[in-house]
């Protein structure tokens, strides 16, 4: 491929003590809890708005945080504050309640006393506003990171794209929470991609529709029968959500591709509206209760499952949580089922469940460099193993864990964030709600 070299110099817009690189879930709890802790914090996403699946992708379930066999949460802090201020739950709560998983209708049906924390795009963006606002969070968006100029063993500026053209931010300390490990990946840290990773997926509404049990299973049947007639390609579910009542999301599309590869990002968007758009049209003629229905909108954007996973100082693995290994550094508990989504094949896949166990401070620690953390789905773990911890709860507690860890760094100016007390660290994120001991969880309610 062709090259040529370009230089210019760019103005430094902001030296602050932590520069968060998205706004996802990991993004809003790395930027919260490191601006309560008492940082200077920049906070930048591409989209005009925070959230990452919940927005970007539209999504609704907040995974992750409930040990299915009991209904008990493993993790707390800003998840609960999240669900609080989005009015799911009442303040102060959440620790005593039981939760359904939301979107798997078998969990629904066999619980109907528990609660389902439903989480509506638009409340998730006024809550994110608030949130990081009211912590003193300065936010960018519409501000995508283009590069990252490190020594080596420093990330020394981040590289932004924005309407201002192209500028410079000099922080203390990065956290990754781009999902994609974008910032890792252009620091030169060392990550792995799977050969088969989760296939993107471009979620879409349909208004006029009333989604009962009852529903979800003809909509399947639609779909498997279209199949095996070669009439549509691979999909997945369906799992469909409602969130007013009167209109359904579906996650159904499916398509092979990896989010950092430009060509597959847009090929997933351009065929995920073919699919979804067939899916609509199979339904409305077969099925009588899509008879007014309306194929409201689709996206914003296809969304990744996985992608590049940093090479950390430690890595997860599908034994240690098949295992419920226990880790010294532990700073989020994850329960959420080993839930891989297979490229080719359709409808619903095998989800075994898993018993609640430890993610390590070290899985969000990057090799090679010394005041870089990343958080959220592309953290240090096997591509198994992360088809667990990716999901969003645990995200936004491996945020909560990497903005703490980063705010005593710099508030002590430590050299590293392998210089960070664990202990501290851990009485730390105990004092802001979270959730590190399993014994709670599994106690029947
Ligand atoms: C289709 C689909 C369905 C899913 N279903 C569920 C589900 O039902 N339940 C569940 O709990 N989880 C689900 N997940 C998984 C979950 O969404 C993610 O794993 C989780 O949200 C990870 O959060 P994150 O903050 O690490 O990353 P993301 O949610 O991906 O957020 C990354 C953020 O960084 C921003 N960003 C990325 N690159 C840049 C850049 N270079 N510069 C600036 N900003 C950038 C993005 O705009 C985004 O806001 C699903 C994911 C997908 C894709």
């Amino acid at each position: 491929m062709p090259a040529f070299t370009y230089a210019r110099t760019l103005p430094v817009i902001a030296e602050p003590d932590v520069l968060v690189c998205g706004t996802g879930v990991a993004g809003i709890g790395a930027a919260v809890a490191a601006a309560r802790s008492g940082a200077s914090v920049l906070a930048v996403d591409r989209a005009g708005f925070a959230g990452g699946f919940f927005t970007n992708i539209i999504g609704s379930a907040f995974d992750g945080f409930v040990y299915e066999e009991t209904g008990r949460p493993v993790v707390g802090g800003l998840v609960f504050e999240m669900l609080e201020r989005m009015g799911v739950i009442e303040p102060g709560t959440g620790p005593g309640l039981q939760f359904n998983v939301n979107g798997d209708f078998t969990e629904v049906e066999k619980y109907p006393d528990r609660l389902i924390p439903r989480t509506d795009p638009e409340l998730f963006k006024l809550a994110s506003d608030r949130i990081l606002t009211e912590s003193g969070v300065r936010l960018l968006f519409h501000t995508q990171v283009a590069d990252v100029v490190s020594n080596g063993e420093r990330v020394e500026s981040v590289i932004l794209s924005n309407k201002a053209g192209l500028v410079a931010v000099q922080p203390k300390v990065v956290i990754d929470c781009t999902g994609d490990a974008d910032v890792a990946a252009w620091a030169g840290c060392p990550y792995e991609t799977a050969d088969s990773v989760q296939p993107m997926s471009l979620h879409f509404r349909i208004s006029n529709v009333e989604l009962t049990f009852e529903l979800r299973r003809r909509c399947s049947d639609v779909l498997t029968k279209a199949r095996a007639a070669g009439k549509i390609r691979p999909y997945g579910g369906p799992w469909p959500a409602t969130f007013s009542g009167t209109d359904i999301y579906f996650n159904a599309v499916r398509t092979p591709g990896d989010s950092t590869d430009p060509d597959d990002w847009t090929r997933a968007e351009i065929e995920g509206r073919e699919d979804a758009w067939r899916m609509f049209e199979l339904w409305k003629s077969e099925l009588p209760e899509f008879e007014n229905a309306h194929f409201f909108t689709s996206g914003p954007t296809a969304g990744s499952r996985e992608s590049r996973r940093i090479t950390g100082d430690y890595t997860l693995t599908g034994d240690d949580i098949r295992e419920a290994r226990r880790q010294d550094d532990i700073v989020v508990l994850g329960a959420w089922r080993i839930d891989h989504h297979p490229q080719e094949a359709s409808g619903y896949h095998d989800q075994p469940y898993v018993p609640p166990y430890d993610i390590a401070y070290r899985t969000l620690i990057p090799q090679g460099v010394e005041n870089l953390l990343v958080a959220g789905r592309c953290h240090s773990a096997t591509s198994e193993a992360l088809a667990s911890s990716r999901v969003t709860a645990n995200s936004m507690g491996m945020g909560q864990a990497a903005g703490t860890a980063a705010a005593m760094m710099a508030e002590r100016s430590l050299e590293s964030v392998r210089g960070v007390h664990v202990s501290q660290l851990q009485s730390s994120l105990l004092e802001q709600g979270c959730i590190l001991d399993h014994s709670e969880a599994m106690k029947p309610g």
